[in-house]
């Protein structure tokens, strides 16, 4: 497709394949990213679900984690689901020993909030801005956003009020995974905002 963002998604650990289907069938061209070369070539970046701690450290250890810590900070549009979200954090409550992330969003996200694999659930968020039904979501050893900052805006609350969606400029992050449950909304609606800035 002429002129189709082009568009990474980070891909050391977690559900990256799932990703990688998912803005191919938005008609993206979709990248995975494990090195500096791959990442200075695309017009923005997906952070997948997966276990942040090992995404961190693989990234260190890959080089990687320092240019997109400046990529992001440049401006680059970003979406982050579950461990992605936590990447993206500018404050991480409940990491793992050393665990860094790599920061844009205004955010403190704590990981774990809902317990163990054993305490995963599936519910309908209601998310500001979507028409159409409510998002199908799933969560996973899922984190929460415990408290957003003057930057982002939270765009989605579970019923007891805790937030699991921010968007703050061309970065957006859910507390769950739309790329498992057949849900386009934010994968298109990340396109979009990619797309707005080529
Ligand atoms: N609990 C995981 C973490 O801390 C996130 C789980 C997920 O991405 N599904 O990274």
């Amino acid at each position: 497709m002429v002129g189709a963002p082009r568009v990474g998604v980070l891909a050391l650990q977690g559900d990256f394949r799932e990703h990688l289907a998912v803005l191919t069938e938005l008609g993206a061209v979709a990248i995975p990213v494990r090195r500096e070369q791959e990442l200075d070539q695309v017009d923005g970046l997906v952070l997948p679900g997966g276990e942040s701690t090992v995404i961190d450290k693989l990234a260190r250890n890959f080089g990687l984690a320092e240019p997109l810590k400046a990529k992001l900070a440049g401006g680059l549009p970003a979406y982050g689901t579950c461990a992605g979200l936590i990447l993206l954090a500018d404050r991480v409550v409940d990491a793992g020993p050393g665990q860094q992330s790599f920061g844009g969003l205004d955010v403190s996200v704590r990981r774990n909030a809902f317990g163990g694999q054993v305490d995963s659930f599936e519910t309908d968020v209601l998310v500001d801005g979507f028409e159409g039904p409510p998002v199908h979501a799933a969560f996973i050893r899922a984190p929460v956003v415990d408290s957003v900052g003057p930057a982002a805006t939270p765009i989605a609350h579970l019923t007891d009020g805790r937030v699991v969606a921010v968007r703050q400029g061309a970065l957006l992050g859910t507390s769950f995974h739309p790329e498992i449950t057949g849900e386009l909304r934010f994968h298109r609606a990340f396109l979009d905002t990619v797309a707005a800035r080529l």
